[in-house]
């Protein structure tokens, strides 16, 4: 084996973009960098999953959890949380900030198809935010998400819609006009209409249940919840 190359990964991930936020990740809880859009939309989407799934005394699993944005404040809702993600530097981060805020989260690094084999049915509520987005093969993803969570139990989707408004305010509006993300954080082709994502999760036994825009508006500087799901969306689904 010495000397050669391994070329092909069995893992469901695309390295440039785990590097991506390699580079960013000690940046995760600065809510005036990078990750600003994520701390701006968590109040929403976490009300969005609270309401619909109740996170009091649930079992939740965030998928693609990052530095813990959402993890932390599913957590601090009572809920008991597992936040798995294949990049290491933000479960470093994750686990810092954790000694901090003193708020208990089960970080892991582990890929999401791992963990479904390990131990599947065994969430109440499974999260899979601003992530499909960036992996090779994200009908994989969803389905293993839908083994992952218990029967009758939910599983919540966000990712960015593909179509010419999403390009304009996800890559250019975002990216190059008001500089909220580094340029190239995005990458248009691998944006997922709802229609794709919807046909996945049926793919994978899961019933579409609902669904809620989220959109930034320049002028008042704020995110908010809207029926209208052109750019950045939420998909809620039951097992
Ligand atoms: N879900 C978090 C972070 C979103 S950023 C939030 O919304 O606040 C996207 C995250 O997906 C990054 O932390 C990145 O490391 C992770 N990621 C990318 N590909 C992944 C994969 N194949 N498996 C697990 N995590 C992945």
């Amino acid at each position: 084996m010495a000397g050669q190359t391994q070329t092909v990964s069995p893992i469901n991930a695309d390295e440039a973009e785990l590097q991506k936020f390699a580079t960013l990740a000690h940046r995760w809880w600065d809510p005036a960098s990078e990750f600003k859009p994520l701390h701006e939309i968590n109040p929403l989407r976490l009300g969005y999953i609270d309401n619909i799934a109740g996170l009091r005394g649930k079992k939740v699993l965030d998928v693609g959890c990052g530095g813990g944005i959402l993890s932390e404040s599913m957590a601090q809702r009572g809920a008991s949380v597992t936040g798995i993600d294949l990049g290491e530097k933000a479960l470093n981060v994750a686990q810092l900030h954790k000694l901090e805020s003193g708020v208990a989260v089960d970080y892991r690094l582990v890929s999401v198809e791992v963990l479904a084999a390990e131990q599947p049915e065994s969430f109440d509520i499974v999260t899979c935010m601003e992530m499909l987005e960036h992996v090779p093969d994200p009908a994989a993803i969803v389905s293993a998400c839908a083994k992952l969570v218990k029967p009758g139990g939910k599983v919540f989707f966000s990712t960015l819609n593909r179509n010419p408004k999403s390009y304009l305010h996800a890559v250019l509006g975002a990216e190059y006009v008001l500089k909220l993300l580094p340029r190239g954080t995005h990458d248009y082709a691998k944006f997922i209409k709802p229609s794709e994502l919807s046909a996945w999760c049926r793919e994978a036994g899961l019933d579409v249940a609902g669904m809620t825009g989220m959109n930034y508006n320049p002028l008042t500087k704020s995110y908010a919840l809207v029926s209208d799901v052109s750019v950045n969306y939420i998909l809620h689904t039951a097992k």
